[in-house]
């Protein structure tokens, strides 16, 4: 029986673990495509272009805004993020089921062009584990910490628009459910 292909959202305030989760998703063996968003923020250390994000300028990114190349597009921390047209309808078209790894206000935009799409929020154990998690990312510098810590409340008031709710209160765990859920929507009638 042939079924369409699906695209799993994936969101969760910074400092959650969810690039962490992501990565090991991809690697599970599932088949899923990742949808490689662009983005004008800094890459950080280990990040590689293309495979991350495709790191642009501002000027870049407009240039896509312009040509209608974003599926939606956000700003966010300051820094512009947008999910390409062409990767996600190149891979529905292919029949791969696709990740997506975007902010609250994107996946909400996705699920109203896409409402099929499944939203899966991931949420810290506690907003304290959380505010600690961000101080220990060195990556960041302070100023970008505060800036991220006053969205986190915002972005935690979404979870009733998700699908799926998974607490990241250890890795594994975290990431056996994701399975699951990709395992369960997969055998979904519909
Ligand atoms: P970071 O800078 O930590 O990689 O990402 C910051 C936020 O932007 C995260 O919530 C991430 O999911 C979100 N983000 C990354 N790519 C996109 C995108 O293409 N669209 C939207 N709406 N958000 C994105």
């Amino acid at each position: 029986m042939s079924r369409k292909a699906k695209l799993f959202i994936i969101s969760a305030p910074s400092g959650c673990g969810k690039t962490t989760l992501c990565k090991r998703l991809l690697k599970g063996k599932l088949g899923l495509a990742y949808s490689v968003s662009m983005t004008t923020r800094p890459r950080r250390t280990g990040e590689r272009n293309g495979r991350d994000y495709y790191f642009v300028s501002k000027a870049g990114f407009q240039k896509q805004v312009k040509r209608n190349g974003f599926l939606e597009w956000t700003k966010t921390y300051g820094w512009y993020y947008g999910t390409p047209k062409k990767n996600v309808s190149n891979l529905l078209k292919k029949g791969k089921d696709i990740l997506l790894s975007i902010d609250v206000k994107g996946a909400v935009n996705v699920k109203r062009l896409y409402p099929k799409s499944i939203l899966i929020f991931i949420a810290p154990p506690s907003i304290k584990e959380l505010k600690g998690r961000l101080k220990k990312r060195n990556s960041d510098n302070k100023k970008e910490i505060s800036k991220r810590l006053k969205i986190v409340k915002r972005e935690l008031s979404y979870v009733d628009r998700y699908d799926y709710c998974v607490v990241n209160d250890s890795i594994s765990n975290a990431v056996s459910k994701l399975k699951d859920i990709v395992i369960a929507e997969r055998c979904r009638k519909g």
